[in-house]
């Protein structure tokens, strides 16, 4: 599943190459899965539109959309959640389309826009958007521009433990299972800890880990360890930086003692029983 650092190096990569042009013919697939609008809504509101910008709002990729003439407002969203295996790719619109595409906008560049998803997790939605109103906004709070002490009063009274309140999307988006582990190990905190009970110099200890491990992901394109790939269909690098994650058995980095694995918020987390307290 891709998580903030893959989603805006996707968003980021789209942009590069969509940016400013205008949507001509547009197909969608005949699966009901991937439309949380109807297709045949989504067939002609998006066709005639211009892409302003695509960007990363918490998981889902924004693009947004003007009429298309002289106005640059932005009248319309589509908006793309790429769910386990879902891709945004630019390619050349000869390019034979594969087996799982649900979706291709011809654009007046000349290449296609593809949105390709083998598990049928990823959603496509398209709505308008008033004049002055802010349009499409994800649940919870943005972990890169989180201020301290929102930081830190996100986790108040809870009692859940750390590492499930890190991957609770009403809360903090975009922090999944690699993020959540990377960054606790960073900060030396024990991921069955309860959430409630961690003084505020470890909650920023763990806020500035998290800045640290999602801004260096970003850098490296995002991780991928299955389907992920940015518009060029390029892999990230990030997954070689993992510190914990996937690494059972193997020795810490900092202590060299195993690294240490058990299921927690049902999700398989790593750590080590020496260095995270
Ligand atoms: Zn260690």
């Amino acid at each position: 599943m891709p998580e903030l650092p893959e989603v805006e190096t996707v968003a980021n990569s789209v942009d590069a190459r969509v940016r400013g042009q205008r949507i001509g013919a547009v197909w969608l697939s005949r699966y009901k899965e991937p439309f949380k609008t109807a297709r045949t809504e989504m067939l002609d509101a998006l066709s005639g539109l211009r892409i302003e910008r695509v960007r990363r709002e918490g998981k889902h990729v924004v693009f947004d959309l003007s009429g298309g003439g002289c106005s640059h407002q932005i009248r319309a969203q589509w908006v793309v959640h790429l769910g386990m295996t879902g891709q945004l790719l630019v390619v050349a619109p000869d390019l034979q389309r594969p087996k799982h595409t649900h979706a291709a906008l011809e654009l007046s560049g000349g290449r296609e826009l593809r949105f390709v998803d083998a598990r049928r997790f990823g959603r496509l939605a398209f709505s308008s958007v008033v004049a002055g109103g802010e349009g499409f906004r994800g649940p919870g709070q943005e972990p890169l521009t989180i201020s301290e002490d929102d930081f830190v009063a996100l986790f108040r009274g809870r009692k859940l433990s750390i590492k499930a309140a890190l991957l609770n999307q009403s809360l903090l988006h975009g922090v999944g299972n690699i993020y959540a582990d990377e960054s606790l190990f960073r900060a030396g905190i024990r991921p069955t800890r309860a959430a409630g009970r961690l003084s505020r110099a470890r909650l920023l200890r763990l806020r500035e880990a998290l800045l640290q491990v999602l801004r260096e992901a970003i850098a490296r394109g995002g991780s991928s360890v299955s389907d992920y790939v940015d518009a060029d269909g390029e892999k990230g690098f990030f997954q070689f930086e993992h510190r914990v994650y996937m690494r059972t058995g193997e020795p810490c980095l900092n202590c060299g003692k195993p690294i240490h694995r058990i299921v927690l918020a049902g999700r398989g987390t790593h750590y080590c029983l020496h260095c995270q307290r």
